[in-house]
């Protein structure tokens, strides 16, 4: 199965870019961007759903978290500039080009936007540069929103036709209640049951801040569209390397059927 990873999404999560103070961690950024240079390098293709512009963007403007919507939108849109500032400082080391792409619900629902949307990343992804996604926090409000990078990421992935996505978290996979009541990692899951929708309820607030609720959504539409989905601990260096070497690392979700 590994070796048939050629596209991959990968994602990571606003937990995961920010330090103990709740600033953006530079040294995270670093660390995914030689890790995806080492895939870019295999021939492989990456596109990186990026969280993290609202607490980057909180951070500059010293608001705290930001409650308003335009203090959100306002937060994004400084956010997402220093974001990909520093993607692309990380980058420039592996000689890598990184772009930014922007989406909203509207290019996932709208038939042309999406074909539009899936041409700009076929034509980036053919000169061999990192595409960088978020949805448009600027201009994106909650009531016309995807809402999360989880589901996102997922959705990308469909669009992209993705042989593989991975979420990166600040936990080490899913986990799973047994029927004594102790608790277990996932390593491999083949149906999203009513059992995995229950324990995704429980393992976000009981075992660490990766939502796992909007995880297993992005599961679900995964799964419909072939795609394998892993979730994979963001602190650990090398555990992408690991997990495509055929590596039980983290959880995969496998898809019902083939892509
Ligand atoms: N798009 C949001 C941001 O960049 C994050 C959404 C999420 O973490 O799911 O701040």
């Amino acid at each position: 199965m590994a070796s048939n990873f050629h596209t991959i999404v990968i994602k990571i999560g606003s937990s995961s870019l920010t330090n103990s103070k709740g600033n953006l961690d530079h040294s995270s950024i670093r660390r995914l961007a030689a890790e995806i240079a080492k895939l870019v390098k295999e021939k492989k293709k990456v596109i990186l759903v990026s969280s993290g512009a609202i607490v980057s963007g909180a951070e500059k403007l010293k608001i705290g978290a930001p409650k308003s919507i335009p203090e959100k939108q306002a937060a994004a849109a400084v956010g997402q500039a220093r974001l990909i500032r520093q993607y692309e400082k990380a980058f420039e080391k592996f000689k890598i080009p990184v772009a930014q792409v922007l989406l909203t619900r509207d290019e996932m629902h709208d038939h042309n936007r999406y074909a539009h949307a899936h041409n700009c990343f076929a034509a980036l992804l053919k000169e061999h540069v990192v595409p960088i996604v978020n949805e448009n926090d600027a201009v994106a409000i909650d009531e016309i929103k995807i809402g999360d990078n989880d589901n996102l990421a997922a959705l990308t992935a469909k669009m992209v036709k993705a042989d593989l996505l991975i979420l990166l978290t600040d936990v080490d996979g899913f986990y799973m209640k047994d029927n004594k009541g102790d608790v277990f990692l996932a390593t491999e899951i083949r149906e999203i049951t009513r059992e995995v929708e229950e324990s995704a309820g429980q393992a976000g607030t009981q075992l660490g801040t990766g939502g796992m609720l909007t995880k297993i959504q992005a599961a679900k539409i995964c799964s419909d569209a072939g795609i394998p989905m892993a979730i994979l601990n963001s602190r650990k260096a090398g555990l992408i390397k690991q997990f495509l070497a055929g590596k039980k690392v983290g959880t995969l979700f496998i898809p019902k059927k083939a892509g």
